[in-house]
């Protein structure tokens, strides 16, 4: 049985009232204290200290947008893994389509990324997607695949345990378009075919793999109903406590 993950992804939203309020709302959710769900929040990094302190009672997880691979050293502006998990970090977001296209970051450096969050004790949560004209073109499980496999062949089965994998079609983030709950199960499906072939099948069976993109209160029951489909990754809905709170209760 996997743990369905719901995760927030606050993206570069909010402010200290704002996230205090917010915080405050999920902390007081039963709902979401419960040992038949993992939930879990990403800030900006600038407010991770301040969502540590608020979630410290509760049982929702904190989660990292970025770092840098590196776990020290002349990298201005950047943070490592290690100081993540100071802060009680134990997620951490890699690959989301807006690191990849607005700040190049590309297979390999996804791969370092990936190493450095288990070094450190942090889930990597993965995310993959195909673009629209990619998607357009009928090639959105080639891409999926592709990006899947440059990391999972270059992990092993132990760290491959520790990965959650997050399907986002980009044409899907923002958008207000989401994939159908037919094609999230047929790519998730494939996701988890793919991490059987270069890990091992048991690995890939206790994988989480959540979607992305557009989940909202109304569309997120269907999702959670697909075999595969084992949470998700929420950005715009998670900055209302309301939506954020009927998205984890769906799950
Ligand atoms: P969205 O974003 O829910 O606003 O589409 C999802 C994401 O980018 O993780």
């Amino acid at each position: 049985m996997r743990t369905p993950l719901v995760a927030g992804n606050w993206k570069m939203h909010g402010h200290l009232s704002a996230n205090a309020d917010l915080l405050t709302a999920l902390v007081s959710c039963a709902d979401l204290q419960t040992k038949a769900l993992e939930v879990l929040v990403c800030p900006p990094s600038i407010y991770l200290a301040q969502a540590h302190s608020l979630l410290a009672a509760s049982a929702i997880q904190l989660g990292a947008q970025n770092f840098h691979p590196q776990n020290q050293g002349a990298f201005t502006g950047e943070i490592a893994a290690p100081m993540l998990q100071e802060f009680g970090v134990s997620y951490a977001l890699v690959g989301h389509s807006e690191r990849r296209s607005l700040f190049a970051e590309d297979d390999t450096f996804l791969l370092a990324k990936c190493q450095a969050a288990l070094s450190a004790r942090i889930t990597p949560i993965l995310c993959v997607g195909e673009s629209l004209e990619e998607y357009e073109k009928g090639q959105g499980l080639e891409v999926v695949r592709a990006q899947v496999t440059s990391v999972v062949r270059a992990l092993n089965p132990e760290e491959v345990q520790s990965l959650v994998i997050a399907y986002e079609p980009v044409w899907a983030i923002g958008t207000g378009l989401t994939a159908t709950p037919e094609y999230a199960q047929q790519v998730h499906a494939e996701i988890r075919d793919q991490v059987a072939h270069w890990s091992e099948p048991s690995i890939a069976q206790q994988l989480r793999i959540l979607y992305g993109g557009s989940v909202k209160p109304e569309n997120a029951a269907a999702l959670f109903a697909m075999p595969d489909v084992d949470g998700a990754l929420v950005g715009g809905a998670s900055l209302d406590a309301a939506s954020f709170i009927a998205i984890c209760q769906a799950a």
